[in-house]
């Protein structure tokens, strides 16, 4: 039988709020363990927590992001377990009245054509404290780490519209991008500001039914979320093969073995409302100043960069991927450069080497001016494009000016005709085996005799010159 998977995620986001959720200690997950409590966030008998503004700030930005409607009044509950990581015995979570709902977000599916997924509602959410499992000696031990325990954290809980791990990737990637746009959290699974567990179940294709869904977690890149998925889809379907039922539970993916192996489940218990911490209460005034906040969106960044650059729709959309390499890209384009050269340029030449070094680009030596100066020189035939690269990574440890860099590199590029006529006569003369194989309709020889006499200017001659003077006196030999 041909089967079809359906697919939803639950996606935690943490907001880079500088407090948590519900008290003012700072919201930095990673400093000396325990260091940034309180009695609220230690939950203490007694203590009130104190619903925080720029966690809602945060947080609605982020639901515009991803096309959500807010909802103008929302409420917190207390998710009932028990854990060691959550001692105060509930989770302050908004099960019942969420921020927001009805989301989407437009993938392009794998057929190449837009694809629109369905994000149910986005809830807000106190994060748990964090379990360290060590040695101590030959005893196992669990230490709980409270950095952690109330962070912001937003849950975008997707319908189950997906159908391969490929929706799943682009949906988590353009989520990333969406919300890195509006500023509300670096969504890394790496880093662990975004974790995905994806719900998966399988059907005859064609049919609409639901069937008995396995959440899988523990995915820390997109890579590994279309892996985990991809393995799931699998798995399923041999266990249907063989006549198993499915049970509904947990699995985790293991990055290593590359396989999804079953965990023991949490115990899940009632919400109820919360008693402390009143209604968050959304003003038209307040939400339509939040949107007037937004930024231009990565599509509408795109499609002007399109109509106003003259970009393919393709080197667009690269560019507005990222916020900030869509405005370098913007700001060098204030100087006169050809915007297609600056496309190409920064996203094969600039960006890998910014990645290489670990630097940004909005802290890198090469700004957008000396950067539009190097490509200047190379639209203008002063350098040609191998000597441009080597500029560019000298411009990663100097100051000086582009201009001198070249001369004092001897990078200027030879365009001088009668220079360049003495070069090719030598090479002509050098190389008559060369020769006689392009007489004789060898295509390569054209190719060999070019780059012998790059390489006797030194690198530095125009190879577009070098072509012409060599095509035209061949043509007489
Ligand atoms: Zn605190």
């Amino acid at each position: 039988m041909d089967y079809e998977a359906v697919i939803g995620l639950e996606i935690h986001v943490e907001l880079n709020c500088p407090t948590k959720m519900f008290c003012d200690c700072p919201n930095r997950p990673g400093d000396e363990p325990n260091k940034n409590t309180c009695p609220i966030c230690l939950w203490l008998p007694g203590a009130i927590p104190q619903f925080g503004y720029e966690a809602l700030e945060k947080a609605t930005l982020a639901c515009l992001a991803l096309n959500c409607e807010i909802q103008e009044k929302s409420a917190f509950d207390q998710k009932v377990y028990y854990y060691p990581d959550l001692p105060k015995g509930f989770q302050l979570s908004q099960a019942h009245y969420p921020l927001s709902r009805n989301g989407w977000l437009n993938i392009i599916g794998e057929d190449g054509q837009p694809k629109r997924l369905r994000i149910h509602h986005i809830h807000m959410e106190e994060d748990v404290a964090k379990l360290i499992h060590e040695m101590e000696g030959k005893t196992p031990i669990s230490l709980v780490d409270f950095n952690r325990a109330g962070a912001p954290l937003i849950e975008i809980v997707t319908e189950p519209d997906m159908r391969s791990p490929h929706d799943a990737m682009e949906f988590v990637r353009l989520l990333r991008t969406q919300i890195r746009y509006v500023g509300s959290s670096e969504c890394s699974l790496e880093s662990g500001t975004m974790r995905v567990d994806a719900n998966i179940s399988i059907r005859p294709k064609g049919t609409d039914q639901m069937n008995t869904k396995v959440e899988v977690k523990n995915m820390n890149s997109i890579r590994h979320v279309g892996d985990a998925i991809a393995y799931e889809i699998e798995r399923q379907k041999t266990c249907l093969a063989e006549g198993e039922a499915m049970t509904m539970h947990t699995r985790l993916w293991d990055p290593v073995k590359k396989v999804t192996t079953a965990m023991r489940g949490k115990f899940a218990g009632p919400c109820v409302p919360d008693p402390s911490v009143p209604p968050v209460v959304i003003s038209r005034e307040w939400l339509e100043d939040k949107i007037s906040c937004l930024p231009e969106m990565p599509a509408r960044k795109a499609e002007r960069f399109h109509q106003q650059f003259g970009l393919t729709d393709e080197e667009a959309f690269q560019l507005c991927t990222d916020k900030d390499t869509a405005d370098y890209f913007e700001q060098v384009m204030s100087f006169p450069v050809p915007a297609r050269m600056v496309t190409y340029w920064l996203t094969t030449q600039l960006m890998p080497v910014l990645r290489e070094r670990g630097d940004a680009l909005a802290t890198s030596r090469v700004t957008p001016s000396r950067f539009a100066d190097l490509l200047g020189l190379l639209d203008r035939n002063e350098v040609n494009a191998n000597s441009a690269k080597e500029v560019l990574a000298r411009l990663f440890e100097t100051d000086l000016p582009v201009r001198t860099v070249v001369d004092q590199g001897g990078f200027g590029q030879v365009s001088d005709a009668s220079e360049l006529e003495g070069i090719v006569a030598r090479i002509l003369e050098g190389n008559a085996p060369a020769v006689a194989d392009y007489h004789n309709g060898v295509s390569k020889a054209l190719g060999f005799l070019i780059g012998q006499a790059m390489q006797a200017s030194g690198g530095k001659a125009n190879p577009k010159v070098v072509r012409e003077i060599l095509m035209k006196r061949l043509a007489t030999q």
